[in-house]
Parts: C-alpha cells; sequence; structure tokens
C-alpha cells in the first residue's frame, strides 16, 4: 500500500493507494470517526451498483449507523439542484457541524461532496474514497465545483478532504475511455515536472491496459507531484497554474464536444498536444517530441477527431470564456523543455497558427479511435 501526506498549512492528510486501503477505515481512521456524529457515503449512482458493497463492509466494523445518498452518474451530478438536494438530505438526517461525508465515486462525485462538505453549515469533514484513475487528480488538492449553465466548475470552493482512499481493485471496472482519461492526466503529471519519468511513460506499451501494481506506483507519483504544487500554492497565484497544462484548449474541446462526448483527460491528450506545438514556437520542445506524443495518443486509443468537425472559432470562443482568462488575455501553460512549465499570454493569432498546425500534423492518427 502506498502512501503520501499531502502538507498544506492547517490541512495535512494522508493519501492512501493500494488494493487494502479500507482496512484502514478500523485503524487509522477509528479515531476520526470516533469524533464523528453522523455519516453519509455520497455515491454515483453506477459506482454504487457496482462497488457500493465493497465499502459499506469496510465501514461495517466500525457500528455505525451510515446513510446513503445516492447521485446521478458522471458529470450529471454537478448541478445546483443535485447540490441543494444533497444540502437538504443532510438537513432532514439530522447532520451536525461534526458529521462527516465521504465521498465515493469519480471526479465529478468528489467536486460535488467536496462542495456539499465546504458549504454545509460553513464547513464540514470530508473523505475522499476516489474510484476513477482520473481522481489521482482531482481527489488531492481541495478545489470542489459544480457546474453552472453557464460553464464548468463556475461555482465551487478549497475545501481539502482529510483523508484520499484509493482502492485501485475499483479501477478494475472502468471502461476503457475513463482509463484513457485518468492515463492522460497522469502524463500531464510526467510531462510538466520530469523529463525522464515523461519518456518511461510514452515507451509503456501497456499504458492504457495498465497493471493494477504499475499504476499504483505511478499514480503515487502523479499524486506527489500534484501535492508539492498543491503545497506551494493552494489558491492557484502562481504555479498551481502550471497543473492546468493541455486544459486551455482541452477545456474548449471538452466544450465544443458537449460534456459527455469525449472523457476530460482525453480533451485534455489533445489539448496537451496543442501546447506542444505552441512550445515549439514560443518555448522549448523539440518537435519530435511532439510527434512522438501524437502518435503515442493514436496508438492508445486516443482521437483528434474534434478538431477535424470544429472550425478554430469555435474553439476560440471557448477559450476566450475560460475562467482562467485573466483581464482578456489568453494564458497558456507552455514548457522551456519537458519539466519546466511556465505561464505565457498568446494572440489569437499565434493560437490559430498552432491549430493549423495541429490539423495538419495528426492528419491521419486516431480518425477512427474514440
Ligand atoms: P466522472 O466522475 O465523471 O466518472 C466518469 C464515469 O465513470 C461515470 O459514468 C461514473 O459513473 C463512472 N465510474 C466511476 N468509477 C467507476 C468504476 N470504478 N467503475 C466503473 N465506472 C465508474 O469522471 P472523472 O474523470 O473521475 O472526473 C471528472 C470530473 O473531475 C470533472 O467534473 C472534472 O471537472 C473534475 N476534476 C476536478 C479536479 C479538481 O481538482 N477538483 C481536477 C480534475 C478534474
Ligand atoms: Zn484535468
Amino acid at each position: 500500500m502506498g502512501k503520501l501526506t499531502v502538507n498544506i498549512k492547517n490541512h495535512e492528510y494522508d493519501v492512501h493507494i493500494g488494493q487494502n486501503t479500507y482496512e484502514l477505515f478500523a485503524t487509522d481512521y477509528a479515531e476520526l470517526f470516533e469524533r464523528t456524529d453522523r455519516i453519509a457515503i455520497i455515491v454515483d449512482e453506477q459506482v454504487a451498483a457496482i462497488h457500493l458493497p465493497l465499502l459499506e463492509r469496510a465501514l461495517a466494523p466500525l457500528n455505525r449507523e451510515i446513510v446513503i445518498k445516492t447521485v446521478p452518474a458522471g458529470e450529471s451530478c454537478k448541478t445546483s439542484a443535485v447540490y441543494i438536494d444533497c444540502l437538504s438530505f443532510l438537513l432532514q438526517q439530522k447532520f451536525t457541524r461534526d458529521s462527516l461525508v465521504i465521498a465515493f465515486g469519480g471526479g465529478a462525485c468528489g467536486d460535488l461532496t467536496g462542495f456539499v462538505a465546504a458549504t454545509f453549515m460553513r464547513g464540514i469533514r470530508f473523505l475522499q474514497c476516489p474510484t476513477t484513475i482520473l481522481a489521482h487528480d482531482s481527489a488531492v488538492g481541495g478545489k470542489t465545483a459544480i457546474n453552472m449553465p453557464e460553464g464548468k466548475n463556475m461555482v465551487g470552493s478549497f475545501h481539502q478532504p482529510v483523508g484520499v482512499l484509493f482502492d485501485t481493485s475499483l479501477f478494475e471496472t472502468l471502461p476503457p475511455k475513463e482509463i484513457r482519461s485518468g492515463m492522460a492526466e497522469l502524463l500531464k503529471h510526467a510531462i510538466i515536472s520530469d523529463a525522464e519519468w515523461a519518456d518511461d511513460l510514452l515507451a509503456h506499451s501497456t499504458f492504457s491496459q495498465p497493471a493494477t501494481d504499475w499504476l499504483a506506483g505511478e499514480l503515487l507519483k502523479g499524486i506527489e507531484v500534484k501535492a508539492k504544487i498543491v503545497a506551494e500554492d493552494e489558491f492557484e497565484r502562481s504555479t498551481r497554474k502550471y497543473l492546468n497544462f493541455g486544459h486551455t484548449f482541452g477545456h474548449a474541446v471538452e466544450a465544443a464536444c458537449g460534456f459527455g462526448g469525449l472523457s476530460h483527460g482525453e480533451s485534455v491528450m489533445i489539448g496537451m498536444a496543442y501546447s506542444l506545438i505552441l512550445s515549439e514556437e514560443h518555448g522549448a520542445i523539440d518537435e519530435q517530441l511532439t510527434n512522438r506524443v501524437i502518435a503515442f495518443a493514436g496508438t492508445h486509443g486516443y482521437t483528434f477527431q474534434p478538431i477535424y468537425d470544429y472550425s478554430f472559432e469555435v474553439f476560440m470562443n471557448y477559450m476566450e470564456k475560460d475562467k482562467k482568462a485573466s483581464f482578456g488575455k489568453m494564458n497558456f501553460v507552455l514548457l522551456d523543455g519537458v519539466g519546466n512549465p511556465y505561464v505565457k499570454e498568446l494572440s489569437k493569432e499565434q493560437c490559430k497558427q498552432a491549430f493549423d498546425q495541429l490539423r495538419q500534423r495528426t492528419e491521419g492518427v486516431g480518425r477512427n479511435n474514440g
């Protein structure tokens, strides 16, 4: 079992990853539960159908009443209606400031539950029990949010969990596109932090069908990158922005396709190829590396189809609306070599040139994937 401590000022917590992590409820986390008057699990309905008995069995030795709130699967739980429904549920169940909620699902369920916990009675404790590979990114760092009709993650807060427990056996039921999604974020963590590690991942032939033990170690490395950055810059004033590598264009792809078309990480893979092309021109990246990443993406089932389905203007519109565009300027995370991210403001014209190149250089790559 792997473990890492996230050291954020006034919020230190552990992340555990492995096959039997839920055994820790009765040991390392027993005291937390003793200090808790009520316990709820907020669970993604798809995850509930497959895995809820496993979590309930693991919590049974505590001999506590645990109430269950099932929410819609995936992104559709991050609405204001579901959020209010969860708050009402907790009130009706007589939850207090001494209660605890457990998030059981992917990043969407974690973001929703975190925001419920952040705002219920001005903030109660929550524990993350993530069920997706992508959640090695989302469950650590304390960003919580719901979506608005006007845009994704537009309402939220920073609220750190009291612990994060990954049971890697749950990954076995993930559909291929969700595996690709999480693995793209892992590659992102490598590319922004460590050239050698990125090189290893790009050479890993079973990248999109990872073996559980190998994956646990890799995710721990990814979490380490995220935890280090978040410890430096909890509120995204400086280096936390680096975690958005590939995301400015990636979010635009996600939005253009309609959320749910491509998974988040599949969109970010396209965004990373775009950022690498931008980095060739405005940073320091060898075009061979970009080509290698593009070919790698094709081999592992990622698609570039959306950039042929929509015009540059469509993506540009979304990029301009991105909440990370401050004072109307578009900022991108670029690379001065792998492992050396920095933020640069770019013009629309520069974005257009990179888009044209992306089209040329992905021609025929992964067109039938997805
Ligand atoms: P998700 O939570 O939307 O889940 C994807 C799908 O997989 C859903 O249909 C879900 O029911 C299913 N699923 C989850 N676990 C499963 C399992 N073990 N077996 C079978 N099916 C399973 O997807 P995600 O990629 O984990 O999270 C994406 C969300 O995370 C987005 O809303 C994004 O905004 C958010 N996010 C947040 C942060 C952050 O820092 N807070 C960072 C990155 C992403
Ligand atoms: Zn992401």
